[in-house]
């Protein structure tokens, strides 16, 4: 295998959990689980943290950039949860299985209360991505992910009463007619367009920051594949055809409930690129050379560093990817 055709290493998909499926449907070993349980807490969309100022990691485990100014997530006791809820103003929330690991259960816990700030630190997806070990990645991006959905989903989408969350937050089933209801992720394509010469085409969206490009992107409709919504999508905000469509990887994206499936493809009429000026508003033909030029310069701004579309650009980019790239990035607000 060339190194080109590696699968891409993405950051959000690191997980390392058992989710132990079989044991959602058991109360009564929930229960148990739940006491002795490393618990995170989930809360007005952040996690609560070990900031990186209150501990050193000396059991580097490769994930963070720097392992002694990494945050960390800071797990509790169900005996301290309780004690958050007796003491504090935290509501009961809502409690998550998320898996087993050498022995020991993990949960999520959604207490929430106003200005959480004033009882600890915390810190959003987005903020701490980089920075955790591959098991704390995977049960953040879980424990989110299943937040996100239970709070938009109430009420039963049939019938209208309440829904009620069982087997260990897995699953909402209404109170009335019964039914069944399962957390949902969108699919959404993100593809790394080239010509023959191997240059990359990045797109400015309207909404984003100044100088911020990024590879293009868009869900997948009902009734359509993977690769139609590749072919459909580059059309529609680049104008090109493209063809040789290849998968590279995916990643869960929850804000809210995306799952980004990667792919590169080519063009042989890269001359025909123009932005559809509705999403898109600039388009680029970049080289290498051309690329890390303007990122020295400060005139083009990369995608975050835990994104999907971050990783493609630094893998088609080669080795020097993290020297020539780093510092230019940002997020779209
Ligand atoms: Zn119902």
């Amino acid at each position: 295998m060339s190194e080109d055709r590696k699968p891409l290493e993405l950051p959000l998909a690191r997980a390392v959990v058992d989710r132990a499926g079989h044991l959602r449907t058991d109360e009564s070993e929930l229960a148990a689980m739940w006491e002795k349980a490393a618990i995170l807490h989930f809360a007005s969309g952040k996690f609560r943290v070990i900031p990186h100022t209150r501990h050193k990691a000396p059991e580097a485990d490769g994930t963070a950039q720097n392992p002694h100014l990494a945050n960390r997530l800071d797990l509790l006791t169900s005996a301290q949860v309780e004690e958050l809820i007796r003491s504090t103003e935290f509501s009961r929330g809502e409690r998550f299985f998320l898996g087993i690991e050498n022995d020991l259960p993990y949960f999520a816990w959604c207490g929430d209360a106003k200005d959480i700030e004033q009882f600890h630190q915390y810190l959003t997806l987005r903020e701490l991505g980089a920075d955790l070990s591959d098991l704390e990645i995977g049960l953040a991006v879980h424990a989110q992910a299943l937040a996100n959905w239970h709070h938009k989903h109430p009420r039963c989408p049939i019938c209208g009463a309440a829904t009620k969350s069982v087997f260990g937050g897995s699953v909402r089933r209404c109170t009335e007619d019964e039914t069944e209801h399962y957390p949902r992720s969108d699919p959404a394509i993100i593809v790394l367009i080239k010509d023959e010469r191997d240059r990359i085409l990045l797109g400015r969206q309207k909404v984003w920051p100044e100088f911020r490009f990024s590879t293009f992107a868009g869900f997948v409709e009902p009734g359509e594949s993977f690769e139609q919504c590749v072919v459909r999508e580059v059309n529609e905000e680049a104008g090109i055809h493209v063809s040789e469509i290849r998968y590279l990887g995916s990643q869960p994206w929850p804000f809210p409930a995306s799952l980004m499936i990667a792919f590169e493809a080519i063009t042989d009429t890269p001359d025909a690129a123009r932005p559809d000026g509705e999403e898109i508003v600039e388009v680029i033909w970049l080289t290498r050379d051309e690329l890390k030029n303007a990122i020295r310069k400060q005139t083009l701004l990369l995608p975050p560093k835990i994104s999907v579309a971050r990783k493609m650009i630094e893998a088609w980019y080669g080795p020097d990817a993290k020297r020539d790239l780093s510092g230019g990035e940002t997020w779209r607000s």
